[in-house]
């Protein structure tokens, strides 16, 4: 509703004798208004018992005055008792105005919380649109934005109801002691401050100091004409701000009920799946497989995947598609290697949203389980890049991503984000950490790199493996009737390593970067082992094909590099896969021939007997131990790498030094003993990697090295011909 709008209803209104029971303002169905309005009121009076009754401020009798007789109790609203007993005097008063009068500080109270519930849903609802429309304006530089989805449009105006009537409350208090203080218009003008301040700061384009002046020009001009018109304010926010409430759960409803239906209806039409074993993928992002108990690493880092390893099949040398999240996940989804799917790098988002021609159109795992009746979700730690907003939704009925918590959904609204930015990147020492601490609210400082990057800015919220196993729990537990397919990605081997606070520390935890490393990769495996003992408990475990991987590695330290991303050693490209399906898969079997992760939904596809599975590309892994002797013939796995400039400046030392993504594309190919990397602009490389895992002696210079490359780059382009359909 618009000021304007009410503008032209409001003498219509005040008609002097003119009954406004069942007026209708704004076209509503006669009487409707007047239920809504009990309704609400009656509810708001729950909350706040003090709250006027909805009768005194709409069709009471005898309030039909006209606008320039206006008194203050009609509208709920009375500055102090005296100047009340002042204001009123004029006017006879019944005995409930009386009552009214007499209790004039409490129903102040009402009044201005109603201002600061008027004022936050209507900076709420306006912010969480502005969000979901400047983030695609701002998409070009998604790496300094915190992302939202369409849930950030309620989100908003709750933390912005909570802020403003804290602020209400505070100017309230600091009124008591100065009767004469004009507290409402005070209040209108702190508030109106906050709101224009928030929606500059949406845009993500104008200097914060720009829009600290902006917003107080408008607060100030604001005042003045408030001045002029208090009265008149007050009985329209005091009128409308039920309408306000209303609008919120309007929306409320329509995304959290639309969202929720959505996914009802299309599951109840999914065919039949009786019988069908549950699928679970698990992405541990960024564990790179050689940190793995498992993967004869000499720390016990990993007992629950060892275990789950020991009664699956594991593959010795497992090679992801790519050395960062993004293409890999589409990989991962898709089967296709990134030059085919061609998420190589974060996209611009479609103003309506992704349609079927993300990841190149290729079909996903998800839209091929759900035609053999699953339901499919995916519950993501990797808010930057395996999300619904970069395309990856595709063929997931049910996606969780951001608002995993009270604090992440906090940081993307704006005043959140503000909040961060001001209070929680300062150090241990700060009084504000030290008291967020001391509350034990240290959710909200551990800190996820989104929003942020090098750039800046405020932090997200980190999402971890605890919270991912809830999120996947209650969705399991939601229907029990079909089988379903999760795909999960843990975020917590991800730098900064470590794990939560507060979890245990393992005893080889000295505080290194490594031993950091595998901390997080010990709290992740035991979250990981929870989920199943959980799967097993509720009876699911033995129906169910779970796979284990990775979406890349970490250099921890090699050739340089700290992180991921910019080039293609064997340390970033190496991962595990686990496949567990007891009674399906051999128990025990270690897979040596070095074999794809992008091989995954093909091979889950034929354990669950789709003949979709040959639209994926594979071969499927099942034939590893089903024909041992397809082993040396086996399709050498390729991983491609499109130039980027994405860099952690704690790496961008190394870039000019070594072949990487920051100059040009770059591919790799591992055989059984080699792996080649090519770079489009400088050249290659080779190792053994069966003997220089660590890859430190490039024998590409050498007299057998340029032979074997010649051959093995020939393998290299009929394999992404291959891939290609050429
Ligand atoms: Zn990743």
């Amino acid at each position: 509703m618009s000021p304007g709008r009410e503008s032209n209803v409001a003498p219509t209104r005040m008609q002097p004798g003119k009954p406004e029971a069942g007026s209708n303002p704004i076209g509503f169905v006669p009487g409707a208004l007047e239920r809504w309005q009990k309704m609400t009121f009656s509810s708001l009076k729950a909350f706040y018992p003090t709250w006027p009754d909805w009768r005194q401020t709409s069709d009471a009798p005898g309030r039909n005055t006209p606008a320039k007789n206006l008194n203050c109790e009609s509208i709920g609203y009375v500055e102090s008792p005296g100047q009340a007993h002042r204001m009123t005097s004029s006017a006879p008063a019944s005995p409930s105005q009386t009552q009214s009068v007499v209790s004039a500080p409490i129903v102040s109270a009402g009044s201005l919380t109603s201002l600061a519930i008027w004022f936050g849903i209507f900076t709420g609802l306006t912010e969480g649109l502005g969000l979901l429309i400047f983030q695609r304006i701002n998409w070009r530089q998604w790496g300094r934005i915190i992302h939202v989805s369409k849930e950030i449009v309620w989100i908003s105006p709750v933390v912005d109801v909570l802020f403003f009537v804290m602020v209400a409350v505070l100017v309230w208090l600091v009124s008591r002691p100065w009767p004469r203080l004009p507290v409402v218009r005070v209040l209108a003008f702190v508030l109106t401050f906050l709101a224009v301040y928030d929606w500059l700061t949406l845009t993500n384009r104008l200097y914060h100091r720009a829009c600290w002046l902006l917003a107080l020009g408008v607060a100030v001009a604001f005042m003045r004409w408030l001045a002029k018109h208090e009265l008149v304010a007050l009985r329209f926010w005091r009128k409308t701000v039920p309408w306000m409430v209303g609008l919120f759960f309007i929306f409320l409803l329509a995304i959290q009920g639309g969202e929720w239906m959505h996914e009802e209806y299309a599951v109840a039409r999914l065919p039949q799946a009786a019988g069908s074993p549950n699928v679970l993928v698990i992405v541990l992002d960024t564990l790179r497989a050689d940190h793995l108990s498992s993967y004869n690493y000499s720390r016990p880092t990993s007992p629950q995947i060892d275990r789950i390893a020991q009664q699956g099949v594991l593959f010795e040398n497992a090679v992801a598609t790519c050395s960062w999240s993004l293409p890999s996940h589409a990989s991962l989804v898709t089967g296709q290697y990134p030059g085919q799917h061609g998420l190589q790098n974060v996209q611009p988002m479609p103003w309506l949203g992704w349609g079927n021609g993300s990841m190149g159109g290729y079909p996903t795992l998800g839209e091929a389980l759900q035609r053999r009746g699953y339901r499919t979700g995916a519950f993501s730690a990797n808010r930057n890049f395996f999300t619904s907003n970069v395309g990856l939704g595709r063929g997931f009925l049910h996606f969780e991503d951001y608002f995993d918590s009270l604090a992440d959904s906090f940081i993307r609204t704006l005043y959140g984000k503000e909040f961060a930015g001001l209070y929680l990147n300062r150090t241990e020492h700060s009084k504000v950490i030290r008291a967020l601490r001391y509350l034990g609210i240290d959710s909200i400082l551990d800190k996820d790199d989104e929003g942020s990057g090098n750039y800046g800015g405020a932090f997200a919220v980190r999402k971890r493996a605890s919270a991912v196993n809830q999120e996947v729990l209650r969705w399991i537990e939601r229907d029990r009737q079909r089988p379903f397919f999760a795909f999960l990605n843990y975020m917590d081997v991800h730098y900064s390593y470590g794990g939560p606070r507060g979890y245990p520390k393992p005893e080889w935890d000295r505080g290194t970067t490594v031993d950091e490393y595998d901390a997080s990769l010990r709290y992740v495996d035991d979250y990981l082992g929870r989920l199943l003992a959980d799967l097993r408990r509720d009876g699911l475990a033995e129906n169910t094909i779970v796979v284990i991987t990775s979406d890349h590695g970490e250099s921890l330290g090699g050739h340089g590099m700290n992180y991921h991303g910019i080039s293609m050693y064997w340390d970033l490209i190496h991962v595990p896969l686990i496949i567990f399906y007891p009674g399906h898969v051999p128990a025990g079997l270690r897979v040596t021939t070095p074999v794809t992760n992008a091989a995954i939904p093909a091979t889950i596809l034929q354990l669950v007997g789709s003949p979709d599975s040959a639209k994926f590309p594979g071969p499927p892994l099942a034939a590893v131990w089903t024909k041992p002797e397809v082993g040396p013939k086996w399709p050498y796995p390729l991983s491609e790498l499109a130039r980027n400039e994405f860099i952690n400046t704690d790496d961008k030392a190394v870039v000019g030094k070594i072949p990487t993504a920051a100059d040009g594309n770059m591919v790799s190919m591992v055989t059984p003993r080699w792996h080649l990397i090519v770079h489009e602009k400088l050249g290659a490389q080779l190792y053994d990697w069966t003997v220089d895992p660590r890859e430190l002696n490039n024998l590409i210079d050498t007299p057998e090295g340029r032979a074997l490359a010649v051959g093995l780059s020939l393998e290299l382009k009929s394999g992404i011909s291959r891939r290609d359909g050429n």
